[in-house]
């Protein structure tokens, strides 16, 4: 059995299979580049939206993150009992809303397989979405409300996660600068070197170094075209019934957080790893706010900000033990749900770490899947 783990990326995925795996008894190491969830999960609005995510069917996908949103109270309640923080984490519901009649046909197949997997979802209407939601727009006709998704303050998590961390007695490197070498022991084990820290070995590594993981292909010797997708995204000073559910249109999407901030989000840009924010994406998110929402026009934006999302070439996550590699798993890929993901991914990772055959759950994200194209 293995007694020691490092986690290779200090990100919401890195921070919450090292607090699992600590929770499991395992000697846990997590060696950041930078700073704890100062990429991808520190820039996200923190919905946890399985069905608004997922309209076309229940592909395993959508079995992934629903599993994942089942698991979230409880795993939220463990995060802030060890760390003694709030995650600000929020069952808002959600409004999925339209402008035109013709929007709704598609609608009621997509209610009835939501409802099989539990959505409580219906079609609101007039003046009952009206009373639901009063600040939207008159252009919108109609809405799918889905009471059961909910959302999260994603910094406070990570936050949480590492003090939870550390009371677990996780050793935290953040800053340890560049992977100079990722050495694989003939037996078992691996050694990694990076130029900021000594030399650290372990057991097992996951890696959970999100857009930036395509990197590791040269030692781990596996295909994983992961690649960076900017997300831009802005918010606005609110008050808690400016906004009460979480609303996604055709164009944007809003959050109206409990610190009194409606977060607004999110372009979708290929920008290589470039993270900064331009003029060109946050006024296309303040023209739909002003369309859907038209008590935000006017109003100053109080923040804008980016992030990179880690996009696989089929936008489904990598999740699995790595093949030749018996030290190696994978964790990363997320792209735009790895916040809701987190739970069930840090689950899947320690049951691998444990020892436990790949779940069924996860055959559709084995982080071989590229190679095997490679070599066809
Ligand atoms: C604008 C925006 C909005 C979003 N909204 C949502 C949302 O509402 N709900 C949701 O579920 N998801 C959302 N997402 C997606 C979510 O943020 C990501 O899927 C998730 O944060 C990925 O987590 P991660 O830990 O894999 O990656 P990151 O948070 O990027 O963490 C990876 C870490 O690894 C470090 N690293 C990289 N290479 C190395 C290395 N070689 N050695 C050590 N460390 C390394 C990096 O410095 C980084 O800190 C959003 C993303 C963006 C950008």
């Amino acid at each position: 059995m293995p007694q020691s783990v490092i986690m290779l990326g200090g990100g919401i995925i890195g921070l919450s299979c090292a607090f699992e795996a600590a929770l499991r008894g395992y000697r846990v190491i997590v060696l950041e580049a930078g700073n704890f969830g100062g990429q991808a999960s520190g820039a996200a609005a923190g919905m946890l939206a399985p069905y608004s995510e997922n309209t076309d069917q229940p592909d395993a996908f959508f079995r992934l993150c629903l599993q994942s949103l089942n698991l979230y109270k409880p795993w939220v309640e463990k995060v802030e009992a060890y760390s003694g923080m709030s995650t600000d984490w929020v069952r808002s519901g959600s409004l999925n809303v339209f402008r035109h009649e013709a929007d709704l046909f598609p609608l009621w197949s997509r209610i009835r397989w939501h409802n099989e997997w539990g959505a409580k979802a219906e079609l609101v209407e007039g003046a009952a979405l009206r009373e639901l939601e009063p600040g939207l727009s008159h252009e919108i006709t109609a809405a799918l409300y889905c009471p059961e998704e909910s959302h999260i303050y994603a910094p406070g998590l990570v936050a949480a996660l590492e003090t939870a961390c550390r009371k677990l007695g996780v050793k935290l490197y953040d800053y340890a600068g560049e992977l100079l070498d990722l050495a694989f022991h003939e037996a078992s084990g691996v050694t990694v070197r990076m130029a900021g820290i000594p030399a650290i070995s372990a057991d097992r590594i996951v890696i959970c170094s999100g857009a930036w993981s395509g990197a590791l292909e040269r030692w781990l010797n596996i295909s994983l075209p992961i690649h960076p997708i900017r997300g831009q995204i802005c918010s606005y000073e609110s008050m808690p019934d400016d906004l009460r559910h979480m609303i996604f249109s055709s164009q944007a999407y809003w959050v109206n957080k409990p610190m009194g901030r409606i977060v607004c989000g999110a372009s979708e840009d290929v920008a290589g790893f470039d993270s900064s924010v331009t003029d060109r994406g946050i006024e296309r998110l303040i023209r739909a706010s002003e369309r859907w929402l038209p008590h935000l026009t006017d109003k100053n934006t109080a923040h804008r900000w980016a992030g990179l999302r880690p996009a696989t070439m089929d936008g489904l996550p990598l999740i699995g033990s790595v093949e030749g590699k018996p030290s190696a798993i994978m964790a990363s890929g997320h792209y735009r749900n790895g916040i809701l993901l987190s739970p069930v991914t840090a689950m899947l990772a320690c049951d691998l770490l444990d020892g436990r055959t790949e779940s069924s759950l996860i055959t559709a994200f084995s982080p071989n899947r590229f190679t095997a194209l490679r070599s066809v």
